[in-house]
């Protein structure tokens, strides 16, 4: 069984996000991080034994930009954390499920992540990401 590490949500912009989501869950936001690979500005919540992730895209093209533009902002992802990801991917990729990366990519929050097509999990992009210890 997997808990929901964090739910994504697609924001067009962190500067004006940040604050709102302040208000909110009425908490400061605790961490922002750049991940290069996805080009987005990620800022974190805690709430509860999960947590909010805001992703803002850092340029014109990368898959915010391409989310936004069709579906604007709300929620992107949902991510359950494994403990074994590789392991993971290869249970899900033989029960039918596709991994839109093969290899576990480095993620924010000092995460490896693995994203699922949504085709094969009921129109929802599911993240599995492992802590990197
Ligand atoms: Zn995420």
């Amino acid at each position: 069984m997997h808990s929901v590490e964090h739910i994504g949500i697609a924001v067009k912009s962190l500067a004006t996000s940040v604050p709102l989501f302040e208000n909110l869950l009425n908490c400061l936001c605790y961490k922002t991080e750049q991940v290069e690979s996805e080009q987005v500005n990620t800022a974190f919540f805690r709430t509860g034994d999960t947590k909010i992730e805001l992703l803002e895209s850092t340029g014109e093209t990368g898959p915010i930009a391409t989310f936004l533009e069709k579906r604007g902002e709300g929620i992107h992802h949902i991510a359950f954390e494994v403990e074994n990801i590789r392991e993971e991917m290869q249970r899900l990729t033989l029960l039918g499920f596709t991994v839109l990366n093969e290899i576990p990519k480095k993620g924010a929050d000092n995460k490896l992540v693995c994203f699922l097509h949504p085709k094969t999990t009921n129109g929802v992009l599911v993240e599995l990401c492992q802590e990197i210890k």
